[in-house]
């Protein structure tokens, strides 16, 4: 069974076709400048990548470009569109209703199109994305994945928020949660390691932008994105948590209007907004390595928040079994996971120093030091692959 999964940004559609029987990714690639001009880059394993400059209009455009380019004599991997039997289309936000991976029929698009403006930057290309794939592929099921759904059986307590509670049943105001796929992902993947589907984890999404998750039983307990992505661990260009006081006092002060407070807080803070150098770790680990003290102290307040939110996950789960690194900075920055696991011995999380420093980038890796109550693993992320392995699921 061949599925397409397909994630649609503002100006970008990222797409993989999976063999399910194999497990293999046949072919990957990314449309980017849709709306504006268009690129293409189209990957298939042990070939050369096809890179090309195509006309996008519109999302419509581009899965039309990317389906011929599947089914191409020279650089396709498919002899017809007919070998798709499904899609899988990447959510970042599925509200209160949709809880868990589903059929797209007219239903649920209404109700994802009543939800855009709690999810106004990744609803409406996401939606446009599917239309135009359910235009060009009539005849198969669509199916959505929801990065909120991992978070849908959290309690109450951890979801609602202190605020008057009339907000919540107005405005559906509450912790929702992103990143679920991922964590979902990488959680199911260390239970398995652990030989224990009733194991306590939690995972550490650490990315451009950052998420940590606590899981019990294969079901998220907490998580420390929120309302938006915004929440959390210090991201890229995200401040994550800060006092909500300080929101207002800035808009004030600097004489801003919400939707300035807003940039300022998404865009312009965070790694960068601390080091001043860049939104990239790489970069800010250059920096701090020359010296740079705000390049070095933006690392800091990385580890710290990031120490921060575990310890409270431990005391919330009656302890841990395993702590996972995951993402962009979690699978490849080997200091960042040495200083969040350093000085947690108490708890029975202890890494292998030299196992954390020599571990192949991009693998699967136990850091655990030998005997420590705690397991370290380092897990990949597969998102895609998470969301193929549902849309098999719900059209087999
Ligand atoms: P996104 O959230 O956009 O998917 P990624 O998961 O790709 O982001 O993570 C991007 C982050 O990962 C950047 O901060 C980048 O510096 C960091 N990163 C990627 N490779 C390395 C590396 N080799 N060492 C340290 N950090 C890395």
């Amino acid at each position: 069974m061949k599925i397409l999964v397909v994630n649609a940004g503002s100006s970008s559609l990222k797409y993989q076709l999976f063999d399910m029987d194999t497990n293999e990714v046949l072919a990957k690639g990314l449309c980017e400048r849709i709306g504006i001009d268009g690129i293409i880059t189209h990957k298939r394993p042990g070939k050369d990548d096809h890179k090309a400059n195509v006309d996008f209009p519109d999302h419509k455009a581009a899965i039309e470009c990317v389906l011929s380019l599947l089914t191409d004599k020279e650089k396709g991997v498919i002899a017809s569109v007919d070998e798709i039997a499904a899609v899988g289309h990447r959510f970042a936000h599925g509200g209160e209703k949709l809880k868990k991976s589903a059929v797209l029929g007219d239903q649920e698009l209404e109700y994802l199109e009543s939800i855009v403006g709690l999810n106004p930057l990744h609803g409406p290309p996401a939606i446009s994305g599917l239309k135009a794939c359910k235009e060009v592929m009539p005849n198969v099921k669509h199916v959505g994945v929801f990065d909120t759904s991992y978070y849908s059986n959290m309690e109450e307590s951890a979801y609602i928020y202190p605020i008057p509670y009339e907000l919540y049943e107005e405005y559906q105001i509450r912790r929702y949660g992103f990143h679920g796929t991922s964590h979902r992902f990488v959680a199911a993947k260390a239970a398995e390691l652990l030989g224990d589907p009733n194991a306590k984890i939690i995972t550490c999404h650490l990315g451009n932008g950052s998420s940590i998750t606590a899981t019990v039983n294969g079901k998220a307990v907490d998580t420390s994105m929120g309302f938006t992505p915004q929440d959390g661990v210090p991201m890229g260009t995200r401040s994550g948590a800060i006092d909500p006081t300080v929101v207002t006092y800035i808009q004030k002060v600097k004489g801003l209007t919400a939707e300035q407070a807003d940039a300022l807080l998404n865009k312009e803070s965070g790694l960068l907004g601390v080091s001043g150098v860049s939104s990239d770790c790489r970069d800010i680990c250059d920096e701090a390595a020359k010296g740079n003290k705000r390049a070095k102290l933006a690392l800091e307040i990385l580890v710290h928040n990031i120490k921060k939110i575990i310890g409270s996950y431990i005391a919330e789960m009656n302890g841990v079994d395993a702590i996972v690194f995951t993402a962009g900075i979690g699978e490849n920055d080997r200091q960042i996971r040495a200083d969040v696991c350093k000085d947690m011995n108490w708890l029975g999380v202890e890494i292998d120093e030299e196992v954390n420093k020599t571990c192949p980038r991009g693998t699967l890796a136990d850091i655990s030091a030998k005997g420590a109550k705690v397991k370290t693993y380092v897990i990949p992320t597969n998102e895609e692959y998470m969301i193929a392995l549902d849309t098999q699921n719900l059209t087999k």
